[in-house]
């Protein structure tokens, strides 16, 4: 089996560094990633300048680092790295939380999304730690991809549909093992914060607080927040069906 591992927080990231080792233990594992921190740039990717390919190994695996995004690590990778294709995607281990509407944001997403564009089997991987300075818990992550991968790889899939995966950030012993599951709702509070540089200018900066609304069973953000890692299919159809046929059969009031 072929994998191309990317992520969005630089060839350099440790989550990566878990990732490909374990995806090593079964198969042919190539890295390509970003030469620096990506995260939030969604699924964008580069076009108005040239795209440079540095050959380099991260723990003594073949590896490219790329002065793009996610989405062009795949398909420079493709391109440099699996020129014949290749088998699966894996985009992480991300250092956060991709759950519900993160996934638009995310880069790590992104690089599945992008892999999945391309026919191939893609999952993206995250550990969900949510305070700051907390232990990311890698090992969990890799741990439960271990002997979780036959599982996971095998999981039908549609065309266009990805995984995405979030492991809580928390001991191996703790976890509760996985839970299929759906899409949450994250919102983030005081998503714009204005502050002032030494000159007294004013300036702002992106972020926020996330509120974890209370979640019904069966989204990602229940099985996270109670110890169980998130697997969840995300189509890329993101046509809304159940209201397309009500419109085409003619109920277009409401
Ligand atoms: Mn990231």
């Amino acid at each position: 089996m072929r994998i191309l591992v990317t992520n969005d927080d630089g060839v350099r990231a440790e989550g990566i560094r878990h990732l490909a080792e374990v995806a090593s233990e079964f198969g042919e594992v190539k890295i390509v990633a970003p030469d620096r921190e990506r995260s939030a740039c969604g699924h964008a990717m580069t076009m108005r300048d040239p795209l440079r390919v540095k050959r380099t190994t991260v723990s003594g695996i073949e590896a490219y680092e790329v002065n793009g995004l996610p989405v062009d690590c795949v398909n420079v990778g493709l391109t440099v790295a699996f020129p014949d294709g290749c088998d699966l995607v894996l985009s992480g281990i991300n250092n956060g939380p991709n759950l519900g509407f993160d996934v638009t944001y995310s880069g790590t997403v992104a690089g599945a999304m992008e892999g999945c564009i391309n026919g191939i089997k893609s999952i993206a991987v995250s550990m969900s730690v949510f305070a700051d300075g907390a232990p990311y818990h890698y090992e969990t992550g890799s741990s439960w991809l271990m002997h979780n991968w036959e599982m996971l790889v095998d999981l039908p899939l549609h065309d266009l549909c990805f995984l995405n995966v979030n492991v809580p950030a928390i001991a191996l012993p703790e976890l509760n093992g996985h839970k299929f599951v759906g899409m949450g709702r994250r919102i983030y509070q005081d998503r714009v914060e204005r502050r002032e540089d030494p000159w007294g200018r004013e300036y702002y900066w992106q972020g926020g607080v996330v509120v974890m609304t209370p979640e019904s069973e069966g989204t990602d953000v229940w099985a996270v927040t109670n110890g169980y890692v998130a697997v969840t299919p995300v189509s890329l159809d993101w046509t809304d069906h159940g209201l397309l046929s009500m419109w085409n059969s003619g109920r277009t009031r409401s």
